[in-house]
């Protein structure tokens, strides 16, 4: 990944951090962060309830960046199926489930046409001839031995889900996990309010830029965006979530999506889904669903919110 948006993912980080320390009473614990590169992006999880105890809370946080090192290395796009491993193959069949339930916008066989496309190299790109993505939209089914597996799409809310069960086996009562702009939350703050998270302005370059903040407790917030992994070619912008009809880049009228949802999983996978299927489909799908929430943020500046999003 490049330096430049190493910092940038690392000043999207800090943006997050500021505003929940912020709100911190001096009386309540240090927290107690770890930062890492994992997933091609950088991570971060935080203890807020150490109790002072900052060893037990290294220990826990050593624990963690095992459990996503031991996922950096098994969960690498472009898997056949005959070589996913038993809990690949349980996650691909979640996956499958959000691809039945957005009608093929969300779709986990991507792995021919997303190794076309080099988002993240150092620089990313050229775009793909378009024999070859034709080529490689003939195996993106699951009946397809020919396919392979590209998890990308909701491996990181998935592994956030067990990053979350893992703290909460340990006694921790408070903490934020953030992969790369993928939050979830354990609780709230120690004092019992709840923590202030904010989404970042998909058009400002700088990605410091807040466009609105939520007041969320033991919830996922993950955003994707055209902002993240995309280069630019002869003045048009590709970005990293692909259309499964076209095999290009999705072209709808969303710059971003943040879905508010109890698990990160269902989260990552709708808001890729959301950003490919564009804010009228997604947001009727996201009404439909009880307790998941959106909000979508489209290319003319506007954003729209469904009915529970919280404030
Ligand atoms: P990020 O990885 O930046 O957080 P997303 O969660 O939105 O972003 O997932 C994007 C990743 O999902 C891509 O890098 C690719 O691996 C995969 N992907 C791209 N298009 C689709 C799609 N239509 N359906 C499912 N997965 C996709
Ligand atoms: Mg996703």
């Amino acid at each position: 990944m490049p330096v430049f948006r190493k910092i940038l993912y690392l000043a999207s980080l800090m943006t997050v951090c500021s505003i929940l320390l912020g709100g911190c009473a001096l009386t309540n614990p240090e927290p107690v962060t770890r930062t890492s590169f994992y997933f091609d992006t950088i991570i971060e999880i935080t203890i807020y309830d150490s109790a002072n105890d900052r060893s037990a809370a290294d220990h826990i946080l050593d624990e963690c960046m095992k459990i996503a090192a031991a996922y950096d290395s098994s969960l690498k796009p472009g898997l056949p199926l005959s070589e996913a491993d038993s809990e690949t193959a349980k996650l691909l069949d979640t996956a499958l489930l959000w691809q039945d339930r957005t009608g093929g916008a969300f779709n986990p066989m991507l792995g021919t046409l997303t190794s076309l496309w080099n988002f993240n190299g150092d620089p990313p790109g050229p775009v793909p001839a378009m024999n070859q993505i034709n080529e490689a939209l003939k195996h993106t089914s699951v009946s397809d031995p020919e396919s392979l597996i590209d998890l990308g799409g909701i491996a990181k809310g998935y592994i956030a889900d067990r990053l979350k069960e893992k703290l909460i086996s340990e006694g921790v009562q408070s903490a934020l996990i953030n992969l790369g702009g993928n939050v979830l939350l354990v609780g709230g703050k120690p004092d019992g309010s709840p923590f202030r998270i904010g989404i970042r302005d998909p058009n400002d370059p700088s990605g410091n830029k807040v466009i609105q903040t939520v007041n969320v407790s033991d919830v996922s917030v993950v955003t994707s965006g055209v902002y993240e992994r995309c280069f630019e070619e002869n003045g048009v912008r590709y970005h990293h979530i692909l259309d499964p009809a076209t095999g290009y880049p999705a072209d709808t009228d969303v710059d971003s999506v943040t879905i508010i949802s109890d698990d990160s999983a269902s989260g990552d996978a709708l808001s890729t889904a959301c950003l490919a299927m564009g804010h009228e489909k997604g947001q009727a799908l996201i009404e439909s669903l009880p307790g998941i929430e959106a909000m979508f943020v489209l290319n003319s500046g506007a954003f729209i919110r469904t009915s529970g999003f919280p404030d």
